[in-house]
């Protein structure tokens, strides 16, 4: 059953009166500002940012075609992960389902949030195990993480199976989109007003080429959303960044996104013909996960060349697993090259 999401709030999250900012009281853009203690001359930094990202949130919201109120923006995608359980869960006392293996943070933040994760492994051919996740929640389980395409296995979730896990949770379903600008399919952000109890989380860090600028977005209800508001430090995005990121916003980043996937599908095929690489799957995402006998032998072999992977031996179901982003066509070109030197090796061995 969707639930209010009112009804989910921690108590205290419920009841707090949030920090007011001198630019929460005057809308106006004109004046003589001396309410804030800045410095006064004037030297493109000397002012304390908007703490409510008016004029980001209207160029995101026609982006994305969610109005301004449903939309959060944050210091990457792990602050409003954070925020998740800040405002939902109350620490030693309620719980979280998220699936496994999946992003590394879902965890830490619980961690340092004392919240109990309750992790349920992927199906096998890592599919979405919807009734398994169903059965790990209990009254107290607040929140469920699902990220698609996921990190670290490359494949996205059947949309309908999703909407299953929507419609019969009692909490909110936090769904990780970082990687859907690669994705065949379309996300959820235009669902959301069927879904009040989901929360759509996005980056600027993969697709959109903004990593460095720490730029995350979550949509929701405007409730939701706006709690989000009231619990973050009131100037999470420095006024560099968000000039930076609206500037950064008029570029296309289209042609960068097809060019990607064009080296994904050129990677893949290569890997496939490798005898050192057991299996190659299938990607949704600017990475692609692939098994092989020995982890660690692959990922010193490419670290030996120069070209840092990330090793996924360790993770659930990920035995023999190395995960590889897609580089620009020249790093590709080394790292194929890297790979089959690798690959004669191991054919001798
Ligand atoms: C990279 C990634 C993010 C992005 O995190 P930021 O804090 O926005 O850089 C979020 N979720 C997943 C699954 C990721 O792989």
């Amino acid at each position: 059953m969707i639930k209010d999401p009112t009804t989910l709030f921690r108590p205290n999250i419920a009841a707090l009166t949030p920090y007011s900012t001198a630019r929460d009281e005057y809308e106006g853009k004109l004046g003589i500002f001396i309410d804030a203690n800045e410095n006064p001359n004037e030297n493109g930094y000397n002012r304390y940012p908007d703490p409510r990202q008016t004029e980001l949130k209207a160029k995101l919201s026609s982006i994305k075609g969610v109005p301004a109120e449903q939309i959060f923006t944050g210091n990457g995608s792990d602050e409003a992960i954070d925020l998740c359980y800040r405002v939902f869960c109350r620490p030693g006392v309620d719980n979280v389902v998220a699936i496994a293996p999946s992003y590394g943070m879902y965890t830490v933040s619980a961690a340092i949030n004392d919240v109990e994760v309750r992790e349920v492994l992927l199906d096998e051919e890592f599919g979405l195990p919807v009734e398994r996740l169903l059965e790990a929640t209990d009254e107290k389980t607040k929140l469920m993480f699902i990220c698609s395409p996921n990190n670290p296995t490359a494949n996205s979730f059947d949309r309908a199976e999703i909407v299953r896990l929507i419609e019969s949770f009692d909490g909110m379903v936090v769904l990780d989109e970082a990687y859907i600008d690669f994705a065949e399919q379309r996300g959820f952000v235009e669902d959301l007003a069927k879904y009040p109890n989901l929360i759509v989380l996005q980056t600027l860090s993969k697709a959109w080429g903004m990593a460095g600028l720490r730029f995350g977005l979550a949509f929701a209800d405007k409730r939701v959303i706006s709690m989000f508001n009231r619990v973050k430090y009131p100037y999470n995005i420095n006024v560099a960044a968000s000039r930076l990121v609206a500037d950064m916003l008029d570029c296309d980043i289209a042609s960068q996104v097809t060019e990607i996937k064009e080296q994904r599908t050129r990677l893949i095929e290569f890997m496939n013909d490798l005898s050192c690489i057991e299996r190659v799957y299938p990607s949704d995402a600017n990475f692609v996960l692939v098994r092989t006998d020995d982890a660690d032998a692959l990922y010193n072999a490419l670290l030996a060349d120069g070209i840092i992977v990330r090793n996924r031996n360790r993770m659930p179901m990920c035995k023999g697993c190395v995960r590889i982003t897609v580089g620009t066509p020249a790093e590709n070109d080394q790292l194929i090259a890297s790979l089959t030197k690798y690959d004669t090796q191991w054919q001798q061995k």
